[in-house]
């Protein structure tokens, strides 16, 4: 089933392709796991465009065999790169022509398996990618008036501020992403990137409300853990 994410202002709807994710692009967010260097390349990982859900829409932890397959949810903060065309092999100077929009997203990540799954050099699949991993606001449309490498990310839980950042603090600025992925993968009309995350993640139960805010109030995205 088609994924559509509502565009700001407007009565059209995006649809959403893949959804590329990149790790470690906050060097305080490296620090929190104990590591101290920036990756040579950007970190890509990639979620279904199932995982995607709207403002409202709960997240829950996936119950396997009548029990949650984990029980360490955390959050991630990220601003949400929307791509409006096709393209490969993109220079970064063209990287901005194939922006369509922005968002702020949470990249919801099932902490335990994650880190067994590195730990035993497994993919992390299905700590990243499971339903309702990938929560999106509604999308703004680029304009001459956004400026994607200085924007705030802020989330409360429960009207308690967890994390506070911004994107000019990023390792690899979101054309130079754009460059990269459409040099390995291409890139699609639809296409979603997650770009990372600024450090404060922490761990999130059953009930709380979240709340996370793009820039001076440009988007807002509110879901609730199920339960
Ligand atoms: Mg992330």
């Amino acid at each position: 089933m088609p994924k559509f994410i509502k565009i700001s202002g407007s009565n059209e709807k995006f649809e959403v392709n893949n959804v590329f994710c990149i790790g470690k692009n906050y060097m305080d967010h490296i620090k929190e796991f104990g590591q101290n260097y920036a990756p040579e390349n950007p970190v890509v990982f990639l979620k279904p465009n199932s995982a995607v859900i709207s403002n409202s829409e709960n997240i829950r932890i996936p119950v396997c065999e009548g029990k949650p397959v984990s029980d360490s949810l955390h959050y991630e903060t990220e601003l949400v790169v929307a791509i409006g065309k096709d393209g490969q092999n993109i220079s970064e100077s063209d990287a901005k022509d194939y922006v369509f929009g922005y968002a702020i997203g949470l990249d919801m990540t099932l902490r335990d398996l994650q880190l067994s799954a590195k730990k035993a050099g497994l993919p992390w699949a299905t700590a990243k990618g499971f339903y309702s991993s990938a929560p999106v606001s509604e999308i703004i449309s680029a304009n001459g008036t956004i400026n994607p490498m200085d924007l705030s990310l802020k989330l409360e839980i429960n009207h308690i501020q967890k994390q506070l950042g911004n994107t000019n603090l990023m390792i690899f600025n979101i054309y130079k992403l754009i460059s990269y992925i459409s040099t390995i993968f291409h890139i699609q009309k639809g296409d979603l990137i997650f770009t990372g995350t600024p450090e404060g993640v922490g761990e999130v139960k059953s009930g709380d409300y979240l709340c996370a805010t793009l820039g001076n109030n440009l988007l807002n995205l509110k879901v609730k853990v199920d339960g």
